[in-house]
């Protein structure tokens, strides 16, 4: 169907179709994978194209096709690169052909591509990808290429190597006249069905004879006449390369479909073709025949896959199998172990060990280590009894195992780790380690191939995949849905010249050679790059110079991008060569360079272990992408001594303090502020640090939550321990008490009683001193605090004697500094409606108890004239034993004295009656303050009311004298410039002025007539005793 595709159309090709491909190609950015341990290379499947891979791989392995293809120089075919000319006459197909027999042979890479090819084909859809058969596509193939070769020296090049003849014979009884028939063949059909092998099938072709006899004669053309004959095959040709294919595909004529014939076909790895001959006398190697190529078909008759077991004649392949070698290895074990099958090879898992260290040599009690961890067994107790010490069992295998120059060290020996370094003709194949379960090694134990003789390796080539087989895996494919489909023998006769053995660069043409080692230098280079850019770490160098301490840490002195170089790095380069490359950017260094591994931490840049060992690889010490690396002469930065290592990690610790009133801001009573001290601080010294004047650290592990519950209490044995063993890491809070408050802590559980929240202070100023010492102090408190608690504390933190607790008191500051009531001992501050913040006094004298009163009083209504003074007194006590105890605290004697409130303009009120009530009884408070009057209270009954004279302007005038008379017994008042409330006039005109007359006492039952009789005799009295000047 796609004859017509191999028809060479230089038209068509001069079109530019042909050169196309390579100059669109997108260059993948990863380099093909190089060929693996059988240095062999596969073919990619461009989808379906299995046939034409095992077709192409068979032509590659026929070496005279080959060389006979690649003999055919530039002059003949032209050059794919003048493919583009218009005139120029290129033939395609047998360049490409050849391009991908050299890459094939030379070009390190895993899987050569046949797009080139195909394209050359005139395939480039999908469709015309599609599988076709591969005997249709043997045939095709050849004459696509004997047309392309037409005129060439090559026209003869398909005929020459593949090209046999049939002669069919019948014979006439009677005359004996032969009439004969010949027939050219590329390859040979042969029948599967009802034959056991290809002997079989070839004796049924070329020796039986078939009769014309009875019903069924033949016509003789000499006796012109129906006679019996005798017909007969032989081979009268043979070609140097037998094609045999198996008619594996039959048509089932009852069902009416195509099936696949599975029965067993057996064909010999060696033919005698001389009894099918029609030629016998010639010498036997004449007719020997050698198997060299199997093309095998897997699955059913709509479709399958197909691979070829081909042999490897001039042996460019690398064979040695794995299974083999373990056979081998077993059988050793065998004889040495008892239980060969329970212990596993200690050979295999040591090598296997060691080649997971890929380059690398371990000390030789790390391989005993990793033995341990990787296959849970020791050396001493699983192998020892057998195999001796683990070191002497490496020394006893030089030819595996190598030591390093010491001794301590033990590696893999180079071809145990790759697989093969470099072909025969130097060229190396840059191969990364493979990890292949197949190890080549040829040089180990040359006598373990297959019995030693050459030209047996088998390979069998799968697409990308290339593996080598054993001789005897051909007999696998005799029979059943994978089988052998396409036979390929060769002339046993012909022999390879000694120097094509082992060297895929024979006879490949100058030009392709050159070709090839730039393509592989190519390859190299993107490996390199590839393998480079995989192995490639960025490293940050801090320069010491760029450097300072301060705050228990490093910090840049300029920004970060100016104090911080990044180098690109090799991992696999060795930390002697990290150094050389910093010294050659930092030209001006001087003196030793030591490199630090550094860390950022939340306090500032930490440095860690110093770097050592110049030979050692860079992935070998840790060093991981990203790293930052402190570069500095190893004791100082900027002067300062600085400590390395874990055990002097800079911590960031969160210092909380109560806050001052209203100082952290709104709903705030804290402050906040970061410390950084080294994880191998004393707590003590830390609390020295934090608490210079003594008070108590509480931490906080949770950070952020600052609930009581969380809060802890360092304790005295806690002192000696550090910041690192208690626990402080950074974001950890400590919580700094300034007094020496414990009331906030339970003693016992060490926890915050109080919700932080809550805690706030309280002022307590010094006034028992009287040396002017002013001091305030803080204390803290909560809402619950007890007045007592405060005021020890507050004695304690003023320095004073602790025998004044039991003779002082604090006392509330108003906001113009007066004293005022001192607050009882057992109040709380919610009790003593104390606000947080508020200033208090430490007074002498005992606080009132809570069943007692504090009263201020003073004698006589005039302020000025009788100083406030103080009492304390029961609040059962009645008025009366409360007056005496006034009158002998100031002093006064006599009983003409009786007590009134104070009233709202500060003036002697209200009488206390009521002489026998107690003060509690009359409602007398707290801090009220009380006057002492002279002369007997009024009797029962009487009231004391208050007089104001309204006068109006003119009366002014008219009695000014009088009016200032009134006016002087009254200008306290005036003074206040209170209005009178209640019972006096609410209406004031501007231009009346309001009097304080003085008051009067009448009976309560007293008509108003009475009380104005009582105004005017009062007035006279007043008008009569001021004495004018
Ligand atoms: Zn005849």
């Amino acid at each position: 169907m796609f004859g017509d595709l191999f028809e060479e159309d230089f038209s068509f090709i001069s079109n530019n179709h042909c050169g196309k491909g390579k100059k669109s190609k997108p260059r993948d950015s990863e380099p093909p994978a190089p060929r693996d341990f059988t240095k062999l290379s596969g073919i990619k499947n461009q989808g379906g194209t299995c046939y034409l891979n095992s077709l192409l791989q068979t032509l590659l392995f026929t070496p005279e096709f080959r060389e006979a293809l690649f003999s055919l120089g530039p002059e003949e075919l032209g050059t794919l690169d003048d493919s583009s000319k218009p005139d120029a006459k290129v033939r395609i197909i047998p360049l490409q052909l050849q391009r991908l027999f050299a890459q094939l042979l030379l070009l390190d890479q895993q899987a050569a591509s046949t797009t080139d090819l195909t394209e050359s084909f005139g395939w480039n859809s999908h469709e015309e990808m599609r599988q076709h058969d591969v005997q249709e596509l043997n045939r095709i193939l050849f004459s696509a290429l004997e047309t392309s070769l037409v005129g060439t020296s090559g026209h003869d090049l398909i005929n020459r190597l593949y090209h046999g003849i049939v002669v069919n014979q019948i014979v006439c009884k009677e005359c004996k006249n032969i009439s004969e028939r010949q027939e050219d063949f590329l390859d040979l059909t042969v029948a599967v069905k009802g034959v056991t092998g290809l002997e079989e099938a070839l004796w049924n072709m070329y020796v039986e004879e078939e009769y014309f006899e009875n019903e069924n004669l033949y016509r003789c053309g000499a006796c012109d006449k129906l006679v019996e004959a005798s017909k007969s095959a032989k081979l009268r040709k043979l070609p140097p390369f037998l094609t045999v294919s198996l008619l594996r595909f039959n048509f089932d004529f009852e069902k009416c479909e195509r099936y696949k014939e599975t029965s067993c076909y057996t064909f010999p790895i060696q033919i005698n073709l001389r009894p099918f001959c029609e030629q016998t006398e010639m010498d036997d190697s004449e007719y020997m025949y050698e198997l060299f190529s199997v093309i095998i078909h897997k699955g059913g008759c709509y479709g399958g896959h197909y691979h070829v077991y081909i042999r490897d004649v001039d042996e460019l392949g690398n064979w040695q199998l794995q299974e083999e070698e373990d056979r081998l290895i077993e059988d050793k074990a065998l004889r040495d172990i008892e239980n060969a099958k329970e212990i596993e090879n200690p050979l295999a898992v040591l090598k296997g060990i060691l080649a997971e260290e890929e380059s690398k040599q371990i000390p030789v009690d790390q391989l005993g280590q990793k033995l341990l961890e990787e296959k849970g067994v020791s050396w001493n107790k699983k192998y020892r009894k057998q195999y001796g010490p683990l070191r002497k069992y490496l020394q006893n295998h030089p030819q595996i195992f190598q030591f390093s120059p010491d001794e301590n060290k033990v590696g893999l020996k180079e071809k145990h780790k790759l697989p093969f370094k470099s072909d025969s003709q130097g060229q190396d194949f840059q191969s990364s380690p493979q990890k292949n379960d197949v190890q080549w090694n040829s040089e180990k134990n040359p006598t373990r191939l297959r019995d030693g003789s050459a030209g047996c390796h088998w390979f069998d080539l799968n697409d990308s995949k290339v593996q080598p087989i054993k001789e005897k895996d051909i007999e696998k494919q005799f029979q059943g849905k994978e089988s052998a489909y396409m036979l390929f023998y060769r002339k046993s006769e012909l022999k390879r010249p000694p120097e094509a053995r082992g060297n895929p660069r024979y006879q490949i043409p100058e030009h392709l050679l050159n070709e090839m080692n730039a393509a592989n230098t190519e390859l190299q280079k993107k490996r390199a790059e590839c393998d480079s850019a995989n192995n490639g770490i960025d490293l940050h160098l801090h320069l010491s110079s760029c450097y300072k301490f301060h705050n228990g840490a490093l910090h840049p002195s300029l920004t970060w991008k100016e104090s911080v170089v990044d180098l690109t790095i090799d991992r696999r380069k060795t930390l002697g060569d990290l150094r050389q490359s910093v010294f050659q950017m930092l030209e001006s260094w001087e003196g030793d360079m030591i490199l630090s591994v550094a860390k950022s931490l939340p306090a500032g840049l930490h440095l860690y272990q110093i770097l050592d060992g110049d030979e050692l690889t860079l992935d070998g010490i840790g060093l991981a992408d990203g790293a930052d690396l402190f570069v500095w002469n190893g004791k100082e930065v900027g002067g300062t001594k600085v400590m390395t290592g874990p055990d002097h990690e800079p911590v960031v610790i969160n210092v909380l303090r109560l806050a001052e009133y209203n100082e952290g801001g709104k709903g705030q009573h804290f402050t906040e502020s970061q410390h950084v001290f080294s994880c191998s601080t004393k707590v003590a010294d830390l609390h020295t640090a934090l608490a210079p004047s003594g008070g108590i650290i509480l931490k906080n592990g949770s950070g952020l939550d600052k609930e009581a519950k969380n809060w802890e209490v360092f304790r005295e044995e806690d002192m000696k321990e550090t910041v690192k063993s208690v626990g402080l890491t950074d974001g950890c809070s400590v919580l700094i008490l300034d007094s020496h408050d414990q009331s906030f802590v339970n003693v016992s559980s060490g926890n915050l009683t109080a919700f932080t929240y809550d805690i706030s202070w309280l002022q307590v100023k010094n006034f028992c001193r009287t040396d002017g010492d002013e001091k305030h102090i803080k204390i803290t408190a909560t809402i619950e605090t007890v007045m007592s608690d405060i005021k020890r504390k507050a004695i304690r933190e003023l320095q004073l004697e602790e025998e004044l607790a039991n003779d002082s008191c604090l006392r509330p500051i108003s906001g113009n500094g007066k004293l005022l009531s001192p607050v009882p001992e057992d109040y709380t501050v919610k009790e003593a409606e104390l606000k947080m913040g508020s200033l208090l006094g430490l007074c002498h004298g005992k606080a009132p108890a809570s069943t007692q009163l504090f009263l201020y009083f003073i004698v006589g209504s005039d302020q000025n004239a009788s100083p406030e003074m103080e009492i304390v007194v029961e609040e059962t006590v009645s008025v009366k034993e409360c007056l005496n105890l006034m009158l002998e605290k100031s002093g006064l004697s006599g009983d003409d004295w009786h007590l009134r409130r104070i009233d709202w303009c500060y003036e002697a009120g209200e009488a206390l009656s009521q002489e026998n009530a107690t003060l509690k009884e009359l409602n007398v408070c707290r801090g009220d303050t009380l006057v002492i009057m002279e002369g007997k209270l009024p009797p029962k009954g009487f009231l004391k009311i208050p007089i104001w004279w309204l006068k109006s302007s003119s009366h002014k005038k008219h009695g000014e004298n009088a009016q200032d008379q009134v006016n002087g017994m009254t200008c306290k008042m005036d003074a206040l410039q209170v209005s009178p409330s209640g019972d006096s006039p609410e209406y004031i005109h501007p231009d009346m002025d309001l009097c304080y007359a003085g008051s009067i006492e009448i009976a309560g039952e007293a008509s108003l007539e009475d009380l104005k009789m009582q105004y005017v005799l009062i007035w006279h009295l007043l008008i009569c005793h001021v004495q004018w000047p």
